[in-house]
């Protein structure tokens, strides 16, 4: 199969993204690891990708479709693969479509993990960060015996900035603004699957197999 997988900060995208790949027998491709790969490979696409990366510019499209055509062209993407983190916007979405096109095939399912934006709130915001030896604790799913003390190494836990409130509603508003376009070109290609990313890591995996499997064949 092959599947895109979308959801906001905070809907464990990325473990979802390692579940269901290794319950499909797929790759699971992230343009994270694309990049790394390419950066610590010394290929050329690495070293353009990793200086825009350097000077905390944002890697421009043509250079991430190259690295995203160079990673589905191996072999074990050949039967299918979960894309993590790709495309991000309509015009990578038209590119992919093209793309795959020109290897006989489409995309069979682009799966939505849906979480409300006070859900991803309570998730984030309550994470802790020790100072010392960089372990996050949650005031509420593992917190640690004594509040503001790491168990691990007695350090002192702070909340990031990426971990405030505010900063989280910010980066869920961006996130809607840009997501928004791609979901309803998805709808629109009538290979949407919304899935309820609430509730237990497990029972969210098993949503998205019998949301998959519907679009098996
Ligand atoms: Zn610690």
């Amino acid at each position: 199969m092959r599947v895109v997988l979308v959801g906001p900060p905070g809907a464990g995208k990325g473990t979802q993204a390692q579940f269901i790949a290794s319950h499909l027998s797929i790759p699971k491709i992230s343009t994270g690891d694309i990049f790394r790969a390419n950066v610590s490979g010394g290929t050329e696409l690495g070293r353009l990708a990793k200086e825009y990366m350097d000077r905390g510019d944002l890697v421009p499209d043509e250079v991430t479709v190259a690295m995203v055509r160079d990673r589905l062209s191996e072999d074990d993407a050949k039967e299918g693969f979960l894309l993590d983190g790709f495309p991000r916007n309509v015009p990578q979405a038209e590119v992919l479509k093209k793309m795959l096109a020109e290897f006989g095939t489409s995309l069979d399912v682009v799966l939505n993990l849906v979480v409300e934006d006070d859900e991803v709130v309570r998730r984030l915001a309550g994470r802790r960060t020790c100072r010392s030896c960089g372990k996050v604790w949650h005031l509420v799913f593992d917190p640690p015996a004594t509040e503001g003390v790491c168990d691990a190494c007695g350090g002192e836990l702070f909340q990031r900035d990426d971990d405030r409130e505010e900063t989280i509603r910010r980066r869920l508003e961006v996130y809607q603004e840009q997501t928004a376009p791609l979901i309803s070109f998805y709808a629109d290609e009538g290979i949407l699957q919304g899935v309820d990313a609430t509730g237990p890591v497990e029972e969210i995996t098993q949503r998205a197999m019998s949301a998959l499997r519907r679009f098996a064949d």
